[in-house]
């Protein structure tokens, strides 16, 4: 897992170096695919109930699981969420970040992303043997409450392993002490999706995107983590 981890975060730095004023969303697209048919790395995404890409690309309000394509255009000040998984051996990776474009970044948007990324590590660091999936929620939670955004709550965090989606779900938000306890041994997916107004999100036309309903910025940043004899390793890092 730590093999496909890694292979997830060099193709994610790649998509960072291409993200820029005037670049499209299908020009991620191409570049990740591209690196994957080099490595003979199979995408996680691409086929998976029928997503038609190897990246979710999500600009601005969109939340997480756009399509990259030809007509999205990235510009000076917006926001675009990158997320993406592979399979190595029959074991998956998955990983997101939230990268500006250009330099001129709101001051509050540039907040939002380093609040999310924040309360990942915060999530990160509640693991151990015997803390609960309430622990790690709570984490999260508390980080992205304090500086008034709002965690979503219509998708969660994942086990994974031989399935890039298996049991347990991990919310970004809950009562510490509560939930499933982690054991030495287990590998989650965590990722906050962090909108900066209301928590709800609606899915567009497309029957994918999903789309802060009151239109403001969001944010996703996620880790591969196994759960450690002493605590957690990041496996996407
Ligand atoms: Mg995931």
């Amino acid at each position: 897992m730590r093999r496909a981890g890694q292979i997830v975060r060099e193709v994610l730095e790649l998509v960072r170096s291409r993200v820029k004023p005037g670049a499209t969303t299908l020009d991620l697209e191409k570049a990740a695919e591209a690196r994957l048919t080099e490595l003979g790395v199979k995408a996680a995404f691409k086929g998976y109930h029928g997503f038609p890409c190897v990246l979710c690309t999500s600009v601005n309000s969109e939340v997480v699981h756009g399509i990259p394509s030809a007509n999205r255009v990235l510009k000076e000040g917006d926001i675009v969420s990158v997320d993406f998984g592979v399979v190595v051996d029959g074991y998956y990776g998955d990983a997101a970040i939230t990268v500006p474009v250009g330099q001129k970044i709101d001051p509050d948007t540039a907040r939002l992303l380093a609040v999310t990324e924040a309360s990942l590590n915060a999530g990160i660091a509640a693991i151990r043997p015997g803390a609960t999936l309430g622990d790690v929620g709570a984490a999260v939670q508390g980080v992205v409450e304090a500086e008034g955004f709002s965690v979503v709550r219509d998708f969660v965090g994942h086990g994974i392993g031989v399935h890039m989606h298996e049991d347990p779900q991990v919310p970004n938000f809950g009562e510490a002490g509560r939930g499933m306890k982690l054991r030495k041994g287990m590998v989650i997916a965590i990722e906050p999706m962090v909108n900066a107004g209301k928590p709800d999100v609606r899915v567009m036309s497309d029957g994918w995107t999903a789309v802060a309903t009151d239109g403001s910025m969001s944010a996703h940043f996620e880790h591969t983590v196994a759960v450690t004899a002493t605590g957690a390793t990041i496996l996407t890092e």
